[in-house]
């Protein structure tokens, strides 16, 4: 296994040809937005209001049009529309499973497509987003791992995921209407689709400040879940720049079997993990860990896997995610049997620890976990 070389977003991220003309304003901080206003020629002493009345516009409201921006004046809304766009990855699919679930591709700048899947349930809404096209890594129960990483997303790229499916389920207040009026259709974030977000990790954090900005989207940093492999570097730096919950794909219970699933465990092994995840700045019992484990039959199962996985967690406040492994074309493994999973279960549950087996939800439309990959591949490098 060829050692993991740890990926720059410098090289990956910016895609090959940048797009000429105006700026997006979608995915800029609100310092970056505040000084290409000021850059646009707005008057610096005006530059916090108006930013923060276009910030409402966006993602408060949905608006996307620079004339609607009615208490702004006219000829600024001019200036705004010359010098900036506000702009999304196009929908290029939009399939509703037959429990509801929504898996939709996406098209980024370059011609690249990501997945994105948003799963309502009784009590929420929850939108599982990409960071990457493709992945760095290379796990072998995920679908996406089989993709080559083309790229790591822009900040843009990534809120835009969360704005388009707003809009797709008609969230927007409408106008004259207050926020939180109504229960949130998406109140809850997981970064748990394509990519390894801790290998894009300033888009990502940026993306996220936006989805929990106050003044716009305003999600509560507990609404956002990101979830890494193992990239342990990232995990202290997730509390400290981010502040949201974090979960971790573990899946093994002994570095043998869990380097075979999740090869970054070569580079940080079981041990060295735990030990950061021991160390996470936020942890605590209301703010638990999330370890997701993926049943897979005769790998990881066993009621020895179920023991020794209690004892190697011990200390650190944790839930279990069980996740029942979801087939895709040509995987090498295949789900146990019910009865296994529940009595795997049982034994974490008697040991203290949450052990919810996840419904899988859009399978018929291959949105379930692990189940996401776009035809999307990394140019071949003559083109470049
Ligand atoms: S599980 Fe996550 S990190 Fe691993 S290959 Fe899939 S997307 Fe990448």
């Amino acid at each position: 296994m060829p050692a993991i070389t740890p990926i720059t977003q410098d090289v990956l991220t910016i895609p090959r040809a940048l797009p000429k003309g105006p700026v997006n304003l979608v995915g800029l901080t609100r310092a970056q937005m505040r000084a290409a206003l000021i850059a646009a020629g707005t008057p610096e002493k005006q530059a916090k209001m108006r930013l923060g009345q276009i910030w409402q516009w966006i993602y408060q409201k949905g608006v996307w049009d620079f004339n609607a921006m009615t208490n702004l004046g006219k000829a600024y809304r001019a200036v705004l529309a010359e010098r900036f766009v506000i702009a999304l990855p196009n929908v290029i699919s939009r399939q509703i499973s037959s429990d509801g679930t929504r898996k939709y591709l996406v098209r980024i700048t370059g011609g690249h497509e990501v997945e994105v899947v948003y799963i309502p349930e009784e009590d929420r809404g929850t939108l599982c987003i990409s960071s990457q096209v493709g992945c760095t890594l290379t796990c072998s129960f995920c679908h996406t791992g089989t993709q080559k990483l083309v790229r790591n997303l822009t900040a843009g790229e990534i809120i835009g995921q969360v704005i388009l499916v707003r809009d797709d389920l008609g969230e927007w207040p409408d106008p004259g209407e207050g926020m939180g009026e109504r229960p949130r259709l998406l109140s809850n974030i997981v970064l748990m689709g394509m990519g390894e977000p801790l290998y894009n990790f300033e888009n990502v954090r940026d993306a996220m400040k936006i989805a929990m900005d106050p003044e716009g989207i305003s999600l509560s940093r507990r609404r956002i879940t990101l979830s890494t492999s193992g990239v342990v570097p990232g995990i202290a730096r997730t509390a400290e720049e981010i502040g949201c919950m974090l979960a971790v794909s573990f899946h093994g219970t002994t570095d043998e079997v869990r380097s075979n699933l999740v090869p970054i465990n070569r580079k940080w092994p079981i041990a060295a993990l735990l030990d950061a995840l021991r160390a996470y700045p936020k942890l605590s019992n209301s703010e638990r860990i999330t370890f997701e484990y993926v049943m897979l039959k005769g790998v990881n199962d066993s009621d020895e896997d179920a023991h020794r996985l209690v004892r190697l967690i011990r200390g650190i406040p944790a839930k279990i995610n069980l996740i029942p492994f979801n087939a895709w074309p040509g995987a090498p493994y295949e789900r146990p049997e019910w009865g296994r999973i529940k009595r795997f279960a049982d034994i974490v549950y008697k040991a203290g620890y949450a052990s919810p087996i996840r419904t899988p939800r859009g399978e018929d439309i291959m949105a379930a976990c692990g189940q996401l990959k776009s035809a999307t591949e990394r140019a071949r490098t003559t083109c470049r």
